[in-house]
């Protein structure tokens, strides 16, 4: 290993209100092109941005959803470019005073083998340089509308709606931390209800800034930005091509260009989209429309108080308090709604690691097929809990429970249901099996003679034709004992 990776990383995450950071538009997805639209999202001169409320509180349930503490006072700053889908010329950000600085987030991160398996989970320290606020601009339409060769239309429904940019110091050095990292504050986002984080739909997005340097230099690299990541997925995978290609050029006696590139997911290749050799000068001064915003000790509390069990915290305890191995409380705690089905699932059942199999073999592959959360699950977490007990009762095979299971969420009825209709209840009643064995034996005197004379083979024989008299419903165990003993004769 020849070559450092130094990766840092932006997330721009939108802020899960109804309305606009600075007037009263909705936020909604998907509406006709310009329809949430007003003179202060639109930009028209006499305009004034009055700040909402939420975004502050959803920006600080961010932050402390992340281990960063929020400042009592942040700006709002004006960055000025010009841009089509930037109607004011500036957009309103935060600056020298952002709303949370200099934090630090530890994350569990693992390699990958070949197969993208993760080969060993160790926790790494992440700082994080910044959480501000700031709105979006809106968005150039190149396609889907007749007359786009000649023309480029503007969107400016997304104009204004609230982000939290979260801005981490060069600490990454592999693409694999980068995605485990973005992952972590994903999840943390979603969990805490301060973003929907959901990248297909664009309300989340991020950016890798890329170099390599020689193991043993201080001086970083020229790095290189990475736009266009449609997935944490695609993004660990433009990060592995550009640091390869990095290598590649510098081996070579070339130089990196200070570029932004973008990812192309067909090509499997990053592409450059503009050269960035200049740093901007964005001319940031105080927003002279908006007051500082000063946050009260008393109010960050308040939300401290009512944030829930963090996810990591919740997989620690999931591990001491049930007894479940790092990977099943990890994927156990990868969704909240996920956790709370589990524990309220583990805690009916009584037995909880049972219950987490079930649920990581068996319910998850329904709920993706169907495309449906565990919050929406036609199969209830305490009907789940009723399948593992009447299982563990032996009423009900463990085969005949994935049956049962797949029909409890086709139909959202109950496994007692379920098991009455298709008569699938074990037979476990001892003088009904004695009754089945008597009949075997007495049909079959030859291969009783052989076991007795020392043919022990013979056993499954029998044991397969006591189940088989029994059209499948005796519990095996018990046909076990029994047989066994009477064979002895
Ligand atoms: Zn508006």
């Amino acid at each position: 290993m020849t070559w450092e990776t130094i990766i840092g990383l932006e997330i721009h995450a939108q802020l899960r209100t109804e309305s606009k950071i600075f007037c009263g538009c909705a936020t909604r997805f998907g509406d006709e092109p310009n329809a949430n639209t007003c003179p202060t999202c639109l930009g028209l001169p006499g305009a004034l941005p009055v700040l909402n409320q939420r975004v502050v509180e959803l920006g600080a349930r961010a932050a402390l959803a992340l281990g960063l503490h929020v400042n009592h006072q942040s700006i709002f700053a004006r960055k000025n470019y010009f841009y089509p889908d930037l109607p004011k010329g500036y957009q309103i950000s935060q600056f020298d005073q952002p709303f949370s600085a200099n934090g630090e987030l530890e994350i569990m991160t693992a390699e990958r083998d070949e197969a993208g398996h993760p080969i060993e989970w160790r926790p790494k320290k992440i700082s994080i340089t910044r959480l501000h606020l700031e709105e979006d601009a809106g968005k150039n339409v190149h396609e889907g509308l007749p007359d786009v060769d000649r023309y480029s239309y503007i969107d400016l429904n997304r104009a204004g709606v609230p982000l939290a940019e979260i801005v981490t110091e060069p600490d990454f050095r592999t693409s694999w931390e980068a995605y485990d990292y973005v992952n972590h504050v994903r999840r943390a986002l979603q969990w805490v209800g301060a973003s929907e984080a959901d990248m297909e739909k664009g309300n989340l997005r991020c950016e890798a800034n890329v170099s390599v340097r020689r193991v043993g230099d201080e001086k970083f690299g020229t790095k290189v930005e990475l736009k266009n990541l449609n997935s944490v997925r695609f993004m660990q995978r433009a990060i592995e091509f550009e640091v390869a290609r990095h290598i590649q050029v510098l081996e070579a006696g070339g130089r990196i260009a200070q570029e932004t590139r973008l990812w192309d997911e067909r090509a499997m290749e990053t592409r450059v989209m503009r050269s960035k050799e200049e740093a901007h000068d964005y001319r940031y001064f105080p927003e002279p429309d908006l007051q500082p915003l000063i946050v009260s000790e008393q109010f960050v509390e308040e939300l401290r108080q009512a944030m829930p069990e963090l996810p990591e915290q919740r997989r620690k305890r999931f591990s001491e308090q049930y007894g479940l191995s790092y990977a099943d409380a990890s994927q156990l705690v990868s969704d909240r709604s996920l956790a709370d089905y589990y524990e309220e699932a583990a805690k009916a059942s009584g037995n909880p690691r049972a219950t987490a199999n079930w649920i990581r073999s068996e319910l998850l592959r329904e709920l993706e097929a169907n495309g449906v959360s565990p919050a929406d699950s036609p199969l209830r977490a305490k009907d789940l809990a009723a399948l593992v007990r009447l299982i563990d009762e032996g009423k009900i095979s463990g085969k005949q429970g994935k049956d049962v299971l797949v029909e409890m969420f086709k139909t959202g009825k109950s496994a007692e249901a379920i098991i009455e209709e298709q008569g699938l209840v074990q037979v476990t009643d001892t003088g009904e099996i004695d009754a089945l064995i008597d009949g075997v034996i007495a049909a079959n005197q030859d291969q009783l003679a052989s076991y007795r004379s020392g043919k022990e083979a013979l056993f499954g024989f029998f044991v397969g034709q006591v189940i088989k008299a029994s059209k499948g419903k005796a519990n095996p165990k018990v046909v076990n004992d029994r047989l066994r003993a009477r064979l002895q004769g």
